[in-house]
């Protein structure tokens, strides 16, 4: 074993169980550590919350909130990716309606509506402006303004169709997401599209 914070290989067994690194000198719990990683390990297997908990005896409570910590890491994960290869290469404007509500001509003040990018052959969303501010407006108003707005910049836009299709499948196994998380999924979406890995070390802290 090594320290879960600078990876340094010496480290002390305190009386209470847990580790000091002589190094860096910081504290860690291994039952904590070893949790963390069972939980993520269910996460990137795509284990919901309840498969996870019975699987590795971990109450539901605590999954539930690991794995909204660990969503938040994924989307860290993916802003720092994507600042670092700014190869923006096109993108286009995605509304995204849930399934149950398509076919529902008031479905469209309750979609989520973002711009994803392809950069270098990987995917980055940003959320846009929820659609709640155009409830004042009645549905052919709001085509027009989306129609004379739309952020649009497609060659052959092969990828960002491939994630929507992948997002619109992803998206289905999550019932009743509200609207403060859907970024979070969105970007636990993107986090697999791109194949970007999650560890251990990642998500301590
Ligand atoms: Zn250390």
């Amino acid at each position: 074993m090594s320290c879960i914070y600078c990876g340094h290989y010496i480290l002390y067994k305190l009386k209470d169980g847990n580790f000091k690194c002589a190094k860096c000198k910081r504290k860690f719990s291994p039952k904590k550590i070893e949790r963390k990683a069972k939980i993520l390990k269910g996460f990137i297997d795509e284990l919901t919350p309840n498969q996870i908990s019975k699987k590795y005896g971990i109450s539901y409570a605590s999954v539930v909130k690991e794995i909204k910590h660990i969503r938040k890491v994924a989307a860290s994960i993916c802003e720092r990716k994507f600042l670092i290869k700014q190869d923006i290469k096109e993108f286009e404007e995605y509304l995204y309606v849930p399934k149950t509500k398509k076919g529902d001509i008031n479905s469209i003040y309750t979609a989520q509506n973002f711009l994803t990018i392809d950069y270098g052959g990987k995917i980055y969303n940003i959320l846009l402006s929820s659609m709640k501010n155009y409830d004042t407006l009645d549905i052919e108003e709001i085509k027009k303004i989306f129609n004379q707005n739309r952020i649009i910049n497609i060659k052959k836009k092969e990828k960002i169709i491939k994630f929507w299709e992948y997002f619109e499948k992803f998206i289905t196994k999550f019932k009743g997401i509200n609207e403060e998380n859907f970024f979070y999924y969105l970007k636990e979406a993107e986090l697999r599209f791109n194949k970007f890995k999650i560890q251990v070390n990642d998500i301590v802290n």
